[in-house]
């Protein structure tokens, strides 16, 4: 049993402004987003963590509940200069790694990223936003449709050929933004992931940063939310029907019917999956108590830096714990895409 309070799985914001696409609702790399214009305006760098931070957390994190790390989920975590110090910290301190990647491997190619990831990988999820180039391109500007379709091939063969060698079975998912133009997609998404030994299709709503991505809210009137239900019917048939390799159905996350209140919260009484389970760290060193998009987060208050201060201080802290009593009042809770039904830890842990 652990000995300390703490998250079971952190994320670090390793490099938030290095991407090599620009896809259109991504709060800072977007086409529509003007994030990355200003800070070359402004003058300001890069942010890219320090690889110290990462390590003096897990050292302070020895006997916690922490079993998992996920490097940057925005930005293109791959193009993180000590990745393969993140891979030796996992080996070191017994950690799992979660990765989101969109599915270009810059640097070493899939094979060789699937050679150093797959060993110490809990679960592997690549951005996927369409099942043809065209609607995959549209949304995922720089990216090309055929390549990553091959790098999945390539990764999930490695993947297959290190489980069957006795070695660690690294889950691989598609993780999906729901929106307009990709929604009649979504079946044919589940259909691919099927046929390439992915096993999870699993999504969030929009969280709206640019008025050109207003119309592609799913929620935002009746009649898309019908057709969002519509949609869903089929992705369950799709999962029935087409199958893993193996037999087995791929697992589907966040792919239920919404009703109209929808518009306003997405579950009404839905709870914070993440407050008193998981931790983020911006590349700053700021404590951060979820991934809501930056501007929202910073509404919910100050918990400190984890350079000047440690993890376990800041969980059981007066500010983070009052987070977690109150956060149904704030505002950007009530709104937020995230809260779900999920009321044990089992469910909770099908979000991650
Ligand atoms: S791959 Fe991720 S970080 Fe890069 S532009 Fe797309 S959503 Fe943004
Ligand atoms: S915005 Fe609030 S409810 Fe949503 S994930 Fe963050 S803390 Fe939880």
């Amino acid at each position: 049993m652990s000995k300390k309070e703490g998250p079971w799985r952190i994320t670090f914001d390793t490099n938030p402004d290095d991407c090599n696409l620009k896809c259109i609702m991504c709060e800072e790399h977007s086409i529509y987003s003007c994030c990355q214009t200003k800070r070359k305006e402004e003058g300001r760098p890069r942010r890219r963590m320090d690889i110290g931070l990462i390590r003096k957390i897990l050292e302070e994190s020895k006997d916690s509940p922490l079993r998992e790390i996920i490097p940057s989920t925005m930005g293109e975590p791959l193009l993180y200069r000590q990745f393969d110090q993140i891979i030796e910290l996992c080996h070191q301190f017994n950690v799992k790694l979660n990765l989101t990647t969109n599915g270009t491997f810059p640097k070493y190619g899939a094979v060789e990223w699937a050679k150093r990831i797959v060993p110490i990988g809990s679960d592997v999820k690549i951005s996927w936003n369409g099942a043809t180039k065209q609607t995959s391109e549209l949304i995922m500007i720089g990216s090309n449709f055929e390549k990553r379709v091959q790098n999945v091939k390539d990764f999930i063969r490695i993947r297959d050929e290190i489980f069957a060698s006795g070695g660690n079975f690294c889950r691989m998912t598609f993780q999906l933004t729901f929106i307009e133009l990709g929604l009649e997609e979504l079946p044919d998404v589940i259909r691919l992931a099927a046929s390439l030994g992915v096993n999870r299709v699993k999504g969030h709503h929009l969280w709206v940063f640019t008025n050109e991505m207003q119309n592609q809210n799913l929620r935002r009137n009746t009649d898309s939310i019908q057709r969002w239900n519509e949609i869903v019917v089929k992705a369950l048939d799709a999962a029935e029907q087409y199958r893993l390799p193996n037999g087995e159905k791929v697992t589907l996350e966040n792919i239920y019917p919404l009703n109209e209140s929808a518009m306003e919260e997405l579950i009404s009484d839905g709870v914070c999956p993440f407050l008193g389970e998981e931790a983020w760290v911006s590349s700053e060193g700021r404590f951060n108590p979820c991934c809501a998009p930056n501007e929202e987060r910073l509404k919910l208050g100050e918990f400190g830096s984890l350079f000047d201060t440690s993890i376990e201080n800041i969980w059981q802290g007066t500010a983070y714990q009052n987070l977690r009593k109150n956060y149904l009042k704030h505002t950007v809770c009530k709104g937020c895409n995230m809260r779900k039904k999920a009321t044990n830890a089992e469910n909770r842990l099908a979000l991650i």
